[in-house]
């Protein structure tokens, strides 16, 4: 049974094997059988010397051995060859007619077999009928004719190693055993030496099939690799913006697809064989000042046989301009020749498009169309520059626009930037073809007058611009009246460097708002010193604004019973990049008078909500707010999208408000403070007991805390009425349910005494400054409880 399986298997391999010996890789059927049909096609063809072979080696057989004893054999057997040889040329005939089959079948490998084995049969012949009744030349003929066919038949089947290893053997088999039989010692070594000669070619053989077989394989790779390429190209074609093209040696094209013909917007006829560049230089005729050095450089390229990169090309096609990007190669022949340029163009219009309108962007205002601040700081630079050659001077001209704010809060927003076009457009009419004038944001522009010898030219021009921009516009139906004032500094008189004249400028400006609007300034160096500083002070504060350079630093609020951290303020710090720490007390005042309160509270807001929503207790976060940002109707929004941002419980926050508020429109505050107590926050009233203060008002809201101003504090241990006024607040909040803070706490007696007479809090020095958050993480890992042992971090 095994051995019967075995002999099947070996059978099965025997006629499956298509090579023997090649380092073998998988092919499929299909390949397998166009393998087979190639080696049949090997094999066949070389028929027509096979069938010359075995005729010619018969007529050698048939005439040295033709003598009575043989002659009735070999008539037999040279029938038997020449039908053979017929049978295989017809077979031969066949294949030719029947054109090439790209596959072949085990079968056809096993028919040629089969036909080796008839030959290799007839083969055999001679050696079994006429070898023993030979005499010793014939003999030696005999076997030499043999082994001869053996080796030219066997490399001839070579393509087929089966048919050639059948033939092989069914020839050599009878030679071997005749040999041996013959019982001489020379016919031995006849024997071993055929037998030598036949495994020699058997290796050839081997040799061969296998090399056949990789033949075989690489071409399948190449062919492969062929399709490959040929689809990738076809895709690239028809899925990108890029197409390919191809100059001859002359420059002329010599490839032309339909595509070709819609991306030039010209037939394929005329692009076939048309001479490139002349047929680009045309194409961009239109755009001539931006295709010259772009055709400079292809026809350089071309001319010097070098590699071309991302030439960039305006071209119209059907009378829309586009821009080409060119990138190509020079192509070399096998002998090195020249044979022209091969390279991929693509559409780049869409690109192009967006980097000018980016280009566009940064340099003008997309409202009004004049040039931006940008674009105007190039221009003052250029005329710093002629103007320190020894041109002649000029002048820079602020303008703001007065009441704009208020036309844009009750007309909206459509309304006043209508009327900034119409503002930016009696500007312009106002102006010499040399001056610029641009906007700098909001209802700010800055004119470049050209030319200034002295202030008259400039001042000529401010008082035009004030008249007409005073004039009552017509904007959506809306007769609207706002004015403008203006600030002058002069070049070089007021300044020789370009911020320094902006700067200038606009010190003037704001002088002529301060001097009451609808007017103009001229920039004196002797101009009221503290509004410089004021106004630069605003200038730096809106930039630390809007670049957050401002920080937000945490001040412990010690519970008085417990001795443990229960609260942090919030206070707001500027490092000025000059000037130093600024002091709040400075900036907050300046702040609230120029608005930038709004963007600064809601700035400390999320900072300090975000803060304590990171500490790992649950300590409360106190933040101060401005009387302003009470007016401005959005706080309430404001605190509770701070809240929710940071993820803050509203419990936890607490907001200082002072008297103030209560002041200014006491009904509207109370509002806001009551949405504000809403939300879930706690409302404590600050700096109590300076100002106005009056217990009046700790009925007039119910307040969560009282903050005791640091001026009591101070004064508590030596002034009787200091003393008496923390005694009575202190009880009255306490009835009230109010806790009570005293601030500014510096020395441990005081925190004795404000113990004694009933604050529930406290807040100063003595336990620690106001710190960064980093520091106060520290604190609040390390400080507890500071009732034994303060912790006073530098009460600088
Ligand atoms: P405030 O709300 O009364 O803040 C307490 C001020 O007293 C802070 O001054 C604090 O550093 C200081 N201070 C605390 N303990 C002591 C002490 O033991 N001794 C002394 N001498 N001073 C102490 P700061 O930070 O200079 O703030 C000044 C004022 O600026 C604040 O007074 C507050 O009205 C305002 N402010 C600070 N940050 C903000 C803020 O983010 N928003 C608003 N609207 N105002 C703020
Ligand atoms: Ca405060
Ligand atoms: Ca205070």
């Amino acid at each position: 049974m095994f051995m019967q399986r075995l002999a099947r298997d070996g059978i099965d391999r025997f006629w499956n094997s298509l090579t023997l010996g090649v380092a073998r890789r998988e092919l499929d059927e299909g390949q397998k059988g166009e393998l087979r049909a190639q080696q049949l096609r090997a094999l066949v063809g070389l028929s027509p010397v096979l069938m010359a072979a075995n005729i010619f080696n018969a007529v050698v057989i048939d005439a040295l051995f033709w003598n009575s004893s043989f002659r009735l054999f070999l008539v037999v057997w040279t029938s038997a060859l020449v039908l053979s040889v017929a049978t295989w040329g017809d077979r031969w005939r066949r294949s030719r007619m029947g054109g090439a089959r790209r596959r072949a079948s085990v079968r056809g490998v096993r028919v040629i077999t089969f036909s080796a084995f008839l030959f290799g049969v007839v083969w055999a012949m001679p050696m079994l009928a006429m070898f023993s009744d030979a005499d010793a030349a014939q003999r030696v003929l005999l076997v030499g004719c043999e082994i001869g066919m053996i080796c030219g038949g066997a490399l001839a089947l070579g393509a087929v190693w089966q048919a050639a290893f059948v033939f092989a053997l069914t020839v050599q088999a009878p030679v071997v055993f005749v040999l041996c039989s013959a019982g001489d010692r020379l016919y031995f070594g006849l024997a071993a030496l055929s037998l030598s000669f036949s495994l020699l070619i058997g290796r050839v053989v081997r040799e061969r099939s296998g090399a056949f077989a990789e033949h075989f394989v690489s071409s399948l790779r190449l062919r492969d690799s062929g399709q490959v390429i040929s689809l990738l190209l076809r895709e690239f074609e028809e899925n990108s913006n890029d197409w390919l093209f191809e100059v001859d040696a002359s420059g002329r094209l010599t490839r032309a697809s339909e595509r070709h013909a819609r991306l030039f917007g010209r037939s394929r006829e005329t692009l076939r064989g048309a001479a490139a560049i002349e047929l680009l230089a045309e194409m961009s005729r239109e755009d001539a000042a931006a295709a010259g050095p772009a055709l400079r450089a292809l026809k350089r390229a071309f001319r010097r046989r070098l590699p071309f990169r991302e030439i960039l090309l305006p071209v119209r096609v059907n009378g829309e301009r586009r821009w080409w990007s060119l990138r190509g190669n020079p192509v070399l022949r096998e002998d090195g020749a020249f044979a022209g340029f091969r390279g991929v163009g693509a559409d780049v219009t869409q690109a192009k498009r967006s980097e000018e309108s980016i280009d566009r962007m940064a340099s003008y205002d997309g409202l009004t169309g004049l040039p931006n601040r940008n674009l105007l700081a190039e221009r003052l630079e250029r005329r710093l520059e002629q103007q320190a050659k020894g041109g002649d001077g000029f002048a820079l001209l602020s303008l703001d626009l007065d009441r704009f704010k208020h036309v844009n809060d009750t007309l909206g927003h459509q309304t006043g930037d209508a009327l900034l076009i119409e503002v930016a457009n009696r500007i312009r009419g106002e102006l010499g073809a040399e001056d610029v004038v641009a906007r700098f944001g909001g209802d700010e522009f800055v004119v470049l007058q050209a030319h200034a010898a002295d202030a008259a030219e400039p001042r000529a021009l401010a008082q035009r611009l004030v008249q007409r921009l005073g004039a009552p516009y017509e904007v959506a139906g809306q007769r609207i009246l706002v004015g403008a004032s203006i600030g002058v500094a002069l070049a070089p008189a007021d300044g020789k460097r370009a911020d320094e004249l902006l700067r200038n400028s606009d010190l003037a400006l704001y002088r002529a708002k301060m001097d009451g609007k609808g007017r103009f300034s001229l920039f004196a160096a002797e101009m009221d010193a503290a509004m410089q500083q004021r106004r630069l002070m605003e200038i730096d504060l809106r930039d630390a604004i809007e670049n957050q350079r401002l920080e937000v630093h945490f001040q412990p609020l010690i519970d008085m019973t417990t001795g443990q951290i229960s609260a942090c303020e919030a206070l707001v710090r500027w490092n000025h990049p000059v000037r130093g720490a600024i002091s709040p007390s400075q900036f907050i005042p300046l702040a609230e008078e120029t608005g930038l309160i709004a963007p600064l509270g809601e700035f400390v807001l999320r900072v300090a909500c975000r803060e304590a929503a990171s500490w790992k207790r649950d300590l409360r976060i106190a933040v101060n707010l401005s009387v302003v940002q009470f007016r401005s109707g959005l706080l309430v929004e404001s605190v509770a999208a701070a809240l929710a941002d940071a993820g803050l419980r509203a419990d936890r926050l607490e907001l200082e408000v002072t008297e103030s508020i209560l002041i200014e429109d006491r009904d509207e505050a109370l509002k806001t403070l009551t949405a504000l107590r809403g939300l879930g926050v706690r409302i404590s009233l600050d700096d109590f007991g300076t100002g106005y203060s009056s217990l009046s008002y700790l009925s007039s809201f119910p307040f969560d805390k009282i903050k005791i101003d640091q001026s009591f504090v101070r004064d508590v241990a030596n002034r009787s009425d200091a003393a008496a006024i923390i005694k009575a607040i202190s009880a009255l909040a306490s009835t009230l349910g109010m806790s009570t803070t005293a601030e500014g706490v510096e020395e441990a007696d005081e925190l004795e005494w404000l113990r004694a007479n009933g604050c529930s809090e406290a807040q100063g020095f003595l336990f620690s400054k106001a710190v960064p958050a980093r520091d106060l993480k520290l604190l609040l890992g390390l400080g507890d409880p500071v009732e034994t042992k303060p912790a006073r971090i530098d009460a600088a």
